[in-house]
Formats: C-alpha cells, structure tokens, sequence
C-alpha cells in the first residue's frame, strides 16, 4: 500500500498511517543517522571444515545497536538501506571493518563478507573491494564474497563481468541462500562461483522431510560436480551436523556451533573450535 502511494508524498507522523508504517519511517529517518553516530558493529559467526574438522572462517554479520530500539535485525534494516541509497556506503564500511578486524586473526581463518545486489551493481564496486584489501593488507585468498540469486534479475552480462573481476582479485564468491531465490541451474554453469552455501530452511528440515533431504543431496553433489564447495547454514542440532556431514558437504555453520560473536570473542572462538567441535553435553562432561 506504501508504495503505491509513492515515496516521500508524506512528511509527517500521520495518524492514519498504520503502525509498521510508522515503524518504517521511523527506522529510516535513524538509519540515515546511525553511520555517523557509529551505532553499528560487526558479528562473527565461525564457519566450520567438515573435513578437517576444525573452524576455518568467519561470517561478518552487520549490527545495528539503535539506542532506544535496541539491537535491530539486518533484516529490518538493510532493505531500506536498500532502498534509500545507503547501502552503497554502509557496504563499504562492512568491507573495510571486516577486512581490517580479520586481517589479525590467527590462522588463516577465512572471512565471508555479504555483498547485497545493489552493492554489487555498483560500478565502483571492484574498486571498493580492491581498497579494502589494500587497505587492510588482507591476503585476497582469505576473503569470501556472499552474494544471493538476486543479483541475476539484473543484466547478466554485466553480473558475469563483475564475477570475473572480482575472481581475477584472487577471492571467492559464494552463492547463499542457495535454493531459495529465483534458482535457474542455467547460471551455475555459466557464473564462476567457488561455494554454495545451502539455505537454512533445507537444512532444518533435511532430517524430516523426504523433499527437503533429496534438495540437500541433489545440491551437494551438483556442487561437486561442478568444481564447488558446499556448506549448510543454520545447523542447530547433532543430528542436523551428523546428516550434512554424511552427505559430504564440505562445511557447516550455525548455532550449534556458535551464534554470531562480537569480535572481543573471536580467539576465544578458535581455540573453543579449533581441535574438533565438541557438543555442549561432552564440554560439560569433560570440565567436570
Ligand atoms: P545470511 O547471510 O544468510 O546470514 C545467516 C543468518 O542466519 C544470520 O542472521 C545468522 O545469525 C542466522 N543464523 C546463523 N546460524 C543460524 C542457526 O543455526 N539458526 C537460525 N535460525 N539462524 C541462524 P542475521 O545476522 O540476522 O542476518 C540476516 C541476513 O541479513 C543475512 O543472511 C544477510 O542476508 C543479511 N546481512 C547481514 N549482514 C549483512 C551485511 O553486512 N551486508 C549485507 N548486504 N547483508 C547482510
Ligand atoms: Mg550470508
Ligand atoms: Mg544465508
Ligand atoms: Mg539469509
């Protein structure tokens, strides 16, 4: 209803605007401020190796600390980050952190960095990321790129040429959500992707439902197939962990092994992690 309305034809608190409406507006008139008011944080959540049996990476995940609202879920936020134009230097800052925070990390660890579409349409884009690794001086090989099938509904000729500049920088890009957007199995033939990171809505339920364990299967070994790595996000349970492993997917995330930390807690994090994952029954048993 809001948009049919059109953006901007309304200045004030109406009465007759509903409450999310209001909400929106709200959130959007803060969000314009937050940047400068440093009001936001990045979280770590560890990717996992499968094979090796040990963390390997991070995912950064973007916070917003709003003073009166509390934390607000990126998903509340970064589409109208979207939609306002502040993505483009939002992601930026996402960048640049991340790249400096993990530059210090012991390891090797790997970060994963989620590029939204209109981030990635940028034309500046390339040179975004090209500052941030120099800037940081963090080796290109450490870096993941997350982008989701939504950056397909736009001119694929460019998307393919962005793909390979960014690949000819020497780091990786890794589809995510796999399964849940406008999935073509066209474009994993023809774009250059190193991962696919399977959507937590086929891993809840790969131990359930028939449909939801074919998906897993039938994507783990397309990704084989195709030269890609796979990891399931969203693992929450043993038996979730023990089934992805199973199948032979490569690497696995969620809160079974950690909810997203802030970065205060990231050594503590690969020590916790780097020996094998213990579940939490095991650590108690084996402290006391
Ligand atoms: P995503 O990239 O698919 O990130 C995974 C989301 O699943 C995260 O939510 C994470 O906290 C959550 N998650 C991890 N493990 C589990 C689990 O075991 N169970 C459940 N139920 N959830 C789990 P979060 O942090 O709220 O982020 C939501 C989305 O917001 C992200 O989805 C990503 O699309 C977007 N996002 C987050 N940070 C950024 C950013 O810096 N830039 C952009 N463009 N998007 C971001
Ligand atoms: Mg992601
Ligand atoms: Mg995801
Ligand atoms: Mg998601």
């Amino acid at each position: 209803r809001a948009k049919m309305e059109g953006r901007g034809t309304w200045r004030f608190f109406e009465p007759s605007m509903d409450a999310s409406l209001q909400r929106r507006r709200a959130i959007e008139l803060d969000l314009r401020e937050a940047m400068a008011k440093d009001e936001f944080s990045l979280y770590y959540q560890p990717l996992y190796d499968l094979h090796l049996d040990r963390i390997c990476g991070f995912e950064a995940l973007l916070r917003w600390h709003h003073p009166k609202r509390g934390m607000v879920p990126p998903d509340q936020f970064i589409p109208i980050a979207e939609e306002i134009g502040l993505i483009g230097p939002l992601g930026e800052w996402v960048l640049h952190r991340a790249c400096e925070q993990a530059v210090t990390w012991p390891g090797e660890m790997k970060l994963a960095v989620n590029v939204s579409a209109a981030q990635f349409r940028d034309s500046g884009f390339i040179d975004i990321i090209a500052d941030a690794l120099a800037a940081s001086q963090l080796s290109p090989r450490r870096l993941e790129l997350e982008i989701t099938e939504s950056v397909f509904l736009a001119n694929s000729a460019e998307t393919l040429a962005t793909l390979h500049k960014l690949k000819a920088q020497g780091l990786r890009i890794a589809l995510d959500d796999f399964g849940t957007g406008y999935s073509s199995l066209s474009y994993l033939r023809s774009f250059p992707f190193d991962k696919l990171k399977i959507d937590k809505s086929f891993v809840r339920d790969a131990t359930a439902t028939h449909g939801s364990k074919s998906i897993v299967r039938a994507v783990i070994s397309l990704g084989r197939s195709l030269g890609m790595t796979t990891i399931a996000e969203g693992i929450e349970t043993v038996e979730q962990l023990n089934h992805m492993r199973a199948e032979g997917c490569n690497e696995a995330q969620g809160f079974l092994f950690s909810h997203p930390v802030p970065v205060t807690e990231i050594a503590a994090k690969i020590l916790e992690l780097r020996n094998g994952f213990k579940t939490s029954a095991l650590r108690n048993a084996m402290a006391s």
